[in-house]
């Protein structure tokens, strides 16, 4: 049953609704290891499934081309404030429609077409909208790409260094959806001062782990961070950009009229809720709890024989490298969605492979936090993810198909916010 239920869906649309109640399910039955995923809480849902996604609210609090702005602007307002308490910023956009778009805003506010950009190459770590070919950010700009070491699999900031002085990009992003170890952001603040380049922290991964002192923090150091709300932050699909006041006209600016119309109010609701959660002694448990589960599973999957891209991990994510084990990441991740574990296979640092079987398998912990699991039942579930791999390798279903009655078992215990079985 849904927390808040949908009972109108299930009358007027029953095929909807069963799809709805299937995928619910299946979020409870399973494992969700898939990284940049989590739970929002029925708080968050309720925001987000409100009638404020009735209204038009172009513009910012105060300053609208639409009427009827009463409750809209207090709203949007609060969760600017929250943004900016949280993360201890100047200034907070909350409107771009997810990660994405908040990072093309940024390009837009901070560069011409054609204009050199550095950011981590794709392969390495990085993210797509960081300038890598396929994707606007790529095609539009001169991309300027840094990589890691291939001896130990971290940024390599002399490189860093030397690209930046070369190239002398407009904008240096640092971050990425592939790291598992913490961003220097002061090392990159050197850099991006002496080139004279806007430094942009995409905290998109890690924004909870921050916001819950679990991950040294950008500001102070990048003059623009850019993050979604719905990764380790566990608020709606949604994103800010957070800058210092010398940039927020730019900012804003970009996002609105540059790159968007109306701004989605019920995901804007949804964000500030999230926010005020994430400001509670609570979340910074949490925070510090994704951290030491992810540790802790590193450890065991060590244990286990598991090669890991830079030997472990300091956040909520791990790269395991299956080549010592003689299977490529996809048909992995495809054993272990079968197993009740889910994940996604991911390109390793100089992979041999091709980007789509690639020699990767992307591990993280933030949605089996949310779950309530701890560090006591991270060797359970390393023990699950060898035997699934030694399954996939000797193509063993029925191997697969106990893990994934024993993964539901476990899970049984631990509620899943938003969902609850019908008994
Ligand atoms: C997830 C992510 C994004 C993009 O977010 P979407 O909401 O999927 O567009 C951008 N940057 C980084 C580093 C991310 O991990």
């Amino acid at each position: 049953m849904h927390v808040p239920p949908i009972p109108h869906l299930t009358v007027t649309d029953p095929e909807l609704a069963a799809l709805i109640e299937g995928e619910a399910q299946r979020q409870h039955d399973v494992l969700r290891m898939i990284a940049s995923e989590n739970y929002v809480s029925p708080a968050v849902l309720e925001a987000t499934g409100s009638v404020l996604t009735n209204k038009y609210s172009e513009g910012y609090p105060g300053k609208r081309y639409y009427e009827g702005q009463r409750f809209i602007d207090q709203i949007e307002q609060l969760a600017i404030d929250r943004a900016k308490a949280l993360f201890g910023t100047e200034h907070a956009n909350v409107q771009p429609y997810s990660g994405s778009p908040a990072n093309l805003a940024v390009y837009l506010a901070f560069a011409k077409p054609g204009d050199p950009v550095m950011g981590m190459a794709l392969p390495m770590g990085g993210h797509l909208t960081h300038g890598w070919s396929v994707s606007a950010t790529g095609a539009w700009f001169r991309p300027v790409r840094y990589e890691v070491r291939r001896e130990d699999g971290r940024v390599d900031m002399d490189q860093v260094r030397d690209l930046a002085r070369r190239e002398r990009p407009k904008i240096i992003f640092c971050g990425g959806t592939a790291i598992p170890r913490t961003i220097d952001f002061p090392a990159f603040a050197e850099v991006a001062r002496e080139v004279g380049a806007v430094l942009v922290a995409d905290i998109a991964h890690i924004a909870g782990l921050i916001a819950g002192g679990a991950h040294p923090s950008p500001v102070g150091y990048a003059d623009v961070i850019t993050t979604t709300t719905h990764k380790t932050l566990r608020g709606p699909r949604g994103a800010m950009i957070l800058s210092t006041a010398e940039h927020a006209k730019a900012v804003d600016k970009a996002v609105f009229p540059g790159l968007q119309g109306g701004p989605h109010n019920h995901t804007t609701a949804g964000i500030a809720v999230a926010l005020r959660e994430a400001s509670e002694e609570s979340f910074s448990r949490y925070a510090h709890q994704i951290v030491a589960n992810a540790r802790a599973l590193a450890a065991a999957l060590t244990e286990h024989g598991f090669d890991l891209v830079t030997g472990g991990t300091d956040n909520h994510l791990i790269l395991v490298d299956l080549t010592n084990k003689g299977i490529g990441g996809k048909p992995v991740a495809r054993a272990l969605d079968r197993a009740g574990i889910e994940t996604n296979y991911n390109t390793v640092p100089y992979d041999p492979r091709k980007p789509f079987d690639p020699s990767g398998l992307r591990l993280g912990t933030p949605a089996l936090t949310t779950r309530g699991l701890t560090e006591a039942q991270m060797p359970q579930v390393a023990a699950w993810i060898s035997a699934a791999v030694d399954a996939a390798v000797k193509d063993d279903e029925p191997t697969l198909d106990r893990i994934a009655a024993g993964v539901r078992e476990l899970l049984a215990a631990y509620p899943m916010p938003g969902w609850e079985p019908t008994r």
